[in-house]
Order: structure tokens, then C-alpha cells, then sequence
């Protein structure tokens, strides 16, 4: 199958491919193990010496399509699914981190993946370094360390909405021997393709966008294949030198491009079982297939409320980097020319206590510890998921205490900004 077809066709196409007389539609491999004729014939699987399924815990052909059509749209060469997108950003760290280890981010990522760096890894030895990523390159170069492994940023951050100069970053990370891995959750490959400006691994919360429905947690993490890891061999161990859990292979010399996600799923998946069930990797390849269709509507709405909200005299600030004059548009316009997604967040002019009763008068749009949905909704930062914070710590963590984050859905956009009028005005 040509990788050069549309994404679009991607979407729709990519993954299962029944074979003369098979299922149309991507069948549920509802079973936690594979048969085989012969002793021998499953051995060979145990070895890595024969590609196929043996237990569900490390791969499952269902998942297997659904990875494959991820990879096609990200246009990467591999690809896996995992339970949850924080079990992507732990597989991709840890694939190539150990104790010992040390990793450059971005400091405007996700809360869940910053708590997982400085927090959880760092109590398993591997230290974080987190970093302004509008700084420019000589200041950057400072953070890394002769144990620095990689370096971890998202495409459009998850609440502050910067968008990454992803051109600098792969620089960074190249010039210092190491890949950069990028989180593409909100842009989605549909208006951003990170391995197309030299970022190497891409991971994804596939519960956002991709999904769509807010039906499954999920997570995915797709392999360039193009970050040498021969070239720096001293650096990753775990991929040039023997695994003795499996007879001495070495991924790099047996799997080639492969090595990166042949490892994830033959150590860390075996070890950490992280998988994403079958059913749910079903549901998610039900969202993938109208992801082109939903995207630009997310960002044309969002468009449009980032534009009334600005038009109105009560909103203090507005954040939306596909709109005009936004600190982010021109990265965006560069990197994500069709659209970025349809997250804004903005501030009342009557601060938190404002947010508060306008969100209590919303009735289109849901209260909801969610974020990249069909439908639209609405969550107060300050009052949720950063609750414990008092004001000055919200500050610290970058968090405006009047900050409203503003997902978008795909409703008529005029329902969207009339829900919105008569929180603020009746
Ligand atoms: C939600 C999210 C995650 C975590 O994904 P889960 O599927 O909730 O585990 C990681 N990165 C970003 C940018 C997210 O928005």
C-alpha cells in the first residue's frame, strides 16, 4: 500500500487491510491468546525470531492495525498502542532513560506529563530539566548534561497553548547526540506532522482529538525511524548492545528501524503490560476515521469564539494561537498552516470569581476534566485541576487564576458563541 496517499485517505483506509474474503470492517481480536501447530512455531515467537501474537499483554493484531494506521498518518515506520497517553510519555522516556539518565522539556507540557517527569522519574533516578521553550538556542544548549538522553516538548501545550519552534528544538536535540520525542496530541497529524520538521518519536493521548468522542483513554507512540542510534551508541545501551531476556539480540543490528518500538513492545509492554484493550482500540479506529473532517471544524469554531470573546468588552484576555496577533501565530501559520485545534483558554476582566458564575450559566457547553472533544467544554484551571494552589503558586505554574480553558467542539459555532452571550450578559 502507497504511503503517499492523502491523509485524508488515511483516515479512512489505513491499518486493517482485509484480506480475499475477510472483514470489511476491522474485526475485534477479542482473545488474550494465539494458537499455534507446533512447539517450535511458538518458540520462535518467544526468541523475536518469528513476527505474530502470542499473548494479548505485549500485542494484539487489533491494536496492531489501528498503531499501523497511526504511523501512516504520522509517517512514521512503527508504531504502538498504549492504555493511556501518560503510558505513551512513560514508554517513550524510559525505552532509552535509565537510572542515571537525564532528560531536557519543555516547561509548558501537560500537568500529567511534568508530574511524571519531576515527580515519578525522578524517584526511579532519571532527572528532568525543564525549559522556557521560547529561549533561544544558546540559552537552551545550557540545560543539557553529558547524561542528557532526549529532549521532550508538545506541539501546542496543554493548557498554555505555546506552540513549539520545532525546527530549534530537533537542532537542539541533534547537535546533543539525542532524539527529539514530541507530544502532537492537540495538533493531531492531521495539522501537524513533527517527523516533517526532524522531531524523531511522536506520542499521542489518543482519548483527545483522535478518539474525539470521549469514549476511551488511549495513547499511542509512532517511530520516525530516523534518529541513528548506532551513531551514539554510548548513549543507548538498551538498543546497541545485547538484551540478554532474549537470547543476546540487539535491537538496532535485528530490527533496524524498527528498534525503537520492537524494544517498547518486547520489554516494556512484557514487563509493564500498558496495553490498550482491543474494544477500545476498536472505538478509537472509529474516531480516526472522521479525525480529517472533525479537526478543521474544531479550529474554524474556535476561530470564531476566540473572535467574539475578543470583541467583547468583559473578556480581559483571549489565547488561541490560530487567531491573528496571538504571541503563537506565526509559529503556527509556519508549522500548523491549516489549523492548530480548538482549545482557547481566556480571562474574565472579574477574574476567578467571574469564571466561576460564567461557567455555572453555560448550558451548551459541559463542565468537564476534558479537553479535545466533539462536544464542547469547559474547565476553570484554578478551581480543578490546580485547586491546591493558592494564587501565587498558580503564577509560579504559569496558570492565571482567571484562566478558563475553552475547549471547542464541532456544534453550529453561532450556538457555541449564543451559549456563551448569556452566560456573560443574562
Ligand atoms: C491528556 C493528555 C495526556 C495524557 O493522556 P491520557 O490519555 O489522559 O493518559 C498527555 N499529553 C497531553 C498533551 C494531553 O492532553
Amino acid at each position: 500500500m502507497s504511503t503517499k496517499r492523502s491523509i485524508e485517505t488515511t483516515c479512512i483506509q489505513g491499518g486493517w487491510q482485509p484480506e480475499n474474503g475477510g472483514p470489511r470492517q476491522l474485526p475485534i481480536y477479542q482473545s488474550t491468546t494465539f494458537k499455534y501447530a507446533t512447539s517450535d512455531s511458538m518458540g520462535k515467537l518467544f526468541d523475536l525470531e518469528a513476527e505474530g501474537y502470542f499473548y494479548t499483554r505485549l500485542q494484539n493484531p487489533t491494536n496492531d492495525a489501528v498503531a499501523a494506521k497511526i504511523c501512516e498518518m504520522e509517517g512514521g515506520v512503527a508504531a504502538m498502542l498504549t492504555s493511556s497517553g501518560q503510558a505513551a510519555t512513560f514508554f517513550s522516556i524510559i525505552n532509552i532513560c535509565s537510572a542515571g539518565d537525564h532528560v531536557v522539556s519543555s516547561a509548558t507540557i501537560y500537568g500529567g506529563s511534568s508530574n511524571l517527569l519531576t515527580v515519578t522519574l525522578k524517584r526511579f533516578g532519571i532527572e528532568t530539566t525543564l525549559v522556557d521553550p521560547d529561549l533561544p538556542e544558546e540559552e537552551l544548549a545550557k540545560a543539557f548534561q553529558p547524561n542528557t538522553k532526549c529532549v521532550f516538548a508538545e506541539t501546542i501545550a496543554n493548557p498554555a497553548l505555546v506552540v513549539l519552534d520545532i525546527e530549534k528544538f530537533a537542532r537542539l536535540a541533534h547537535t546533543h547526540g539525542v532524539p527529539l520525542i514530541i507530544d502532537n496530541t492537540f495538533a493531531t497529524p492531521i495539522n501537524c506532522r513533527p517527523f516533517e520538521w526532524g522531531a524523531d518519536i511522536v506520542t499521542h493521548s489518543t482519548t483527545k482529538y483522535m478518539d474525539g468522542h470521549g469514549m476511551t483513554v488511549g495513547g499511542c507512540i509512532v517511530d520516525s525511524g530516523n534518529f541513528d542510534w548506532e551513531a551514539h551508541a554510548d548513549k543507548f545501551p538498551g538498543l546497541t548492545t545485547p538484551d540478554d531476556s532474549y537470547h543476546g539480540i540487539i535491537y538496532t543490528q535485528r530490527f533496524g528501524k524498527g528498534a525503537f518500538i520492537t524494544k517498547a513492545t518486547a520489554q516494556l509492554m512484557r514487563d509493564l503490560g500498558a496495553i490498550q484493550s482491543p474494544q477500545n482500540a476498536f472505538l478509537l479506529n472509529n474516531g480516526l476515521e472522521s479525525l480529517h473532517l472533525r479537526m478543521p471544524r474544531h479550529c474554524e469554531n474556535a476561530r470564531k469564539v476566540a473572535e467574539y470573546l475578543q470583541s467583547r468588552e468583559d473578556v480581559a484576555w483571549v489565547k488561541y494561537p490560530g487567531l491573528p496577533g496571538d504571541q503563537y501565530y506565526e509559529l503556527a501559520q509556519k508549522y500548523m498552516p491549516n489549523g492548530t485545534c480548538g482549545v482557547i483558554s481566556f480571562g474574565l476582566k472579574g477574574g476567578r470569581a467571574a469564571a466561576g458564575a460564567f461557567m455555572d450559566k453555560l448550558k451548551l457547553a459541559s463542565i468537564a476534566t476534558h479537553v479535545a472533544d466533539a462536544r464542547t467544554c469547559v474547565l476553570h484551571p484554578a478551581s480543578h485541576t490546580h485547586r491546591q494552589l493558592s494564587d501565587e503558586q498558580l503564577v509560579e505554574a504559569g496558570v492565571d487564576p482567571s484562566m478558563i480553558r475553552f475547549s471547542v467542539g464541532i456544534e453550529n459555532a453561532d450556538d457555541i458563541i449564543e451559549d456563551i452571550r448569556q452566560a456573560l450578559e443574562d
